[in-house]
């Protein structure tokens, strides 16, 4: 392939892995949450928008004629642009890509609240029609803690300001991100909160702690005690019962989750997600933690793959040159391969 000529930013969503991606901005406005190592070091910055326009056409000249239906803006906040040049860039990316029908962004609650409700409307109209929210969680507490910089009030707000303006919105919601300490104030202010909003969908990701981050030290200095993998499974059970009133999607994407068949709609799926859970949870604990190992070793994606006793066998003897009998040991394997996935 030949060499790009066009900005490609560090990170775009799973879902957009056959998208189109244009980088309008450079880094993350924020760029303080205690959790996030994403964007560390580098400064946030609006790219010009001549820069923009021109790694629209170079990208089309890459691709050659390749019809793309659906674009990502990169990196952290698109809203951060004044509003006629973002219309611009949209309007560019349509004329060189007439064949787009999603074009999204990630969005800060702080920023896109900022536009008016006319101006969030024409960027809309101008094709971007897909919001992407890292809301994390609903509890004010657990927001303050990981330094997020938002509030469950500012979240509410943008999305029915974004809703208002046409967009279509996915959440991402971090399991275990309360820790112990405040994991049922977590659960239940998310799901109220997801329940006020209603979004399109619902992605969840489990929390791994990165080392170096603030929340490392914060585990360490004991200010954050981690779930463990069951926990995480029972926070996502009490999120789904409490999720009432909304006909979001709702899946488990990312490979860092655990039960990766919790992927459908709401309400329909509610109760099929619920016994899945209840499936795991009712293993014999040695079967939970060949099943978490299991995972985490890439040798299962569902449950029922424990059912191919020759994975089985291969996960079992992996697990036995553990400590098995101390659940502590497994929980930091389990926690230490988490991390390594991130
Ligand atoms: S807002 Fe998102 S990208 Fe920025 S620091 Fe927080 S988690 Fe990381």
């Amino acid at each position: 392939m030949s060499q790009l000529h066009f900005q490609q930013g560090p990170i775009r969503p799973p879902s957009e892995a056959n998208s189109l991606l244009i980088r309008t901005t450079q880094g993350c406005p924020w760029n303080k949450c205690s959790f996030c190592t994403l964007f560390k070091g580098m400064e946030f910055s609006i790219r010009p928008i001549e820069e923009i326009k021109n790694d629209i056409w170079a990208a089309k000249a890459f691709y050659k004629g390749r019809k793309f239906e659906s674009c990502f803006l990169q990196d952290g906040d698109s809203f951060a642009m004044e509003t006629s040049d973002l219309i611009e860039v949209l309007n560019t990316l349509k004329q060189a890509f007439p064949d787009l029908k999603q074009i999204s962004s990630y969005g800060r609650a702080q920023t896109m609240t900022k536009k008016s409700a006319q101006e969030m409307k024409a960027i809309c109209d101008a094709g971007l029609n897909m919001l992407y929210c890292g809301m994390e969680s609903g509890s004010i507490d657990v927001l303050k803690k990981m330094k997020k910089g938002i509030t469950p009030k500012s979240i509410l707000k943008s999305a029915k300001h974004a809703k208002q303006a046409g967009m279509k919105m996915m959440t991402f919601i971090i399991l275990g991100l309360g820790g112990k300490e405040l994991s049922q104030e977590h659960v239940t202010e998310t799901a109220n909160l997801l329940n006020q909003i209603d979004p399109e969908e619902i992605r969840l990701l489990s929390l791994a702690v990165k080392q170096g981050t603030e929340l490392d030290d914060m585990v360490k200095s004991g200010r954050f005690t981690p779930l463990n993998e069951q926990e995480m499974v029972l926070e996502q059970k009490a999120l789904i019962e409490q999720l009432n009133g909304i006909s979001s999607r709702y899946g488990n994407f990312h490979s860092i989750n655990l039960l990766m068949e919790i992927n459908g709609v709401l309400p329909q799926d509610k109760a099929r997600f619920l016994s899945t859970i209840d499936d795991f949870l009712s293993l014999p604990i040695e079967k939970q933690y060949n099943f978490i190992l299991g995972r985490r070793i890439h040798y299962y994606t569902e449950l029922s793959d424990m059912n191919n006793q020759l994975y089985f066998d291969t996960v079992q003897n992996e697990l036995a040159k553990t400590d098995m009998s101390n659940p502590v040991v497994l929980d930091d394997v389990f926690y230490q391969l988490r991390q390594r996935m991130i």
